[in-house]
């Protein structure tokens, strides 16, 4: 019989990444989802398998991190060998909207999973998914133990996840651990983050259907790795004997400009006549430099990301590009954002 894992934040950017690697790993993958008015499953529509199908292996539980009696009954019910927690509000500029939205899941969702662990009396593997935002003000570069100072709501609330992830790993003995993770994207990125926000445009611009495009800081420096890389690195932190946190990046930093102008050259366009700035999309408070240092996860994983910022850049382009070509109008998506949402936190 083959592991079981429970993944929650299943429909996100990591989400499906890791389902993908955990059903090529021989896994049976169950997913929280919650409940919306439209399909939120796009991402992972393409693993999609028939329950009624003796052979499925990936299932999917409606739930959310704010229902902590359906955290501990679906526990009971799946019994998972790993449990990773990959759900939360994850926006920065939106987490200066939503606040206590925020907190009550990017924060407290994950002690309401970790008591469903204990209160199901579930032996699993827990991963918390940790960010380089935990760093905030900072100065690079950044290591496991680099001292905390977050800059947003959302920096916040992942540094209670933390530490009560490591909290229970302590106080409870359980094999309970934090990647924290620097930036990572790929061509299933939300589109309100900076680097699919920059490729979608250029799609858009370089199809003739958008010729603006609003931006905020430029100058923010970011640590920005490929995702589908970073969800193997996750898997390994739940391999190893002892539980212990680990950073994952590439170590190499680029600015929101330099992943500006890479993207709209490779569209063969000049990013200066289409950038325009619109100080909505500033923060109150900003990250302005995050560069990791991932050697222990090099030495004791033996994970080390391949795929930098410029050809990250190019892949997202191609994509956007494509889909653009294939798909119709998901440009619309990126011009409404801009025109019909006036004070939109992209
Ligand atoms: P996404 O925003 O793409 O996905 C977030 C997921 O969480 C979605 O599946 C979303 O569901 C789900 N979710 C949100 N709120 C709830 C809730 N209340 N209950 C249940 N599920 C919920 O994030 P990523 O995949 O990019 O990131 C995965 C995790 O890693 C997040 O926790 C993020 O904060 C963290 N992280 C990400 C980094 C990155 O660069 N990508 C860097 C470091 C950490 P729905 O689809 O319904 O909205
Ligand atoms: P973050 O690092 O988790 O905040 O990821 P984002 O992709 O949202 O933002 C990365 C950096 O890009 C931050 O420093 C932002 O201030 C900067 N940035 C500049 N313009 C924009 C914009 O229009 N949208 C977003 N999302 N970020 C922007």
């Amino acid at each position: 019989m083959g592991k079981k894992a429970l993944i929650t934040g299943i429909t996100g950017q990591d989400g499906s990444y890791l389902a993908e690697l955990l059903l090529s790993k021989g896994y049976e993958v169950h997913g929280l989802i919650r409940r919306a008015s439209t399909f939120n499953t796009s991402r992972i529509d393409h693993l999609y398998q028939d329950p009624h199908n003796t052979d499925a292996r990936m299932f999917l539980h409606y739930g959310d991190l704010s229902d902590a009696a359906r955290l501990v009954t679906l526990m009971g019910e799946i019994d998972p060998d790993e449990v990773y927690n990959l759900a939360a509000q994850s926006h920065v500029r939106v987490s200066f909207d939503e606040p206590e939205h925020t907190g009550d899941t990017t924060g407290l969702g994950t002690v309401r999973l970790l008591e469903a662990v204990r209160r199901a009396g579930v032996k699993c593997r827990f991963y918390q998914a940790s960010t380089s935002e935990l760093f905030g003000a900072t100065p690079p570069p950044q290591n496991e133990d680099t001292p905390f100072y977050p800059r947003s709501p959302y920096g916040a609330a992942k540094i209670y996840s933390y530490w009560i992830t490591k909290n229970y790993r302590e106080a409870y003995d359980m094999f309970a651990v934090n990647g924290i993770l620097f930036n990572h994207e790929s061509p299933r990125r939300g589109e309100t983050f900076v680097t699919r926000k920059i490729t979608r445009a250029v799609a858009a611009i370089a199809a003739g259907k958008q010729e603006h495009l609003y931006m905020g800081n430029l100058d923010a420096v970011r640590d920005w790795g490929y995702a589908a890389e970073y969800v193997e690195g996750m898997w390994r932190m739940l391999q190893v004997d002892e539980p212990e946190d680990f950073v994952l990046a590439t170590g190499r930093p680029s600015t929101v400009r330099e992943f500006l102008e890479t993207a709209f050259e490779h569209a063969g366009l000049d990013w200066e006549k289409h950038v325009r700035f619109d100080e909505r999309y500033l923060r109150p408070t900003e990250v302005d430099a995050l560069i990791g240092d991932p050697s222990k996860a090099e030495q004791k994983l033996g994970w080390k990301a391949t795929v930098h910022a410029p050809e990250l850049a190019r892949i997202m382009v191609d994509a956007d590009r494509t889909a653009l070509e294939c798909a119709g109008s998901p440009w619309i998506d990126t011009v409404k954002q801009e025109i019909w949402a006036p004070g939109h936190a992209a």
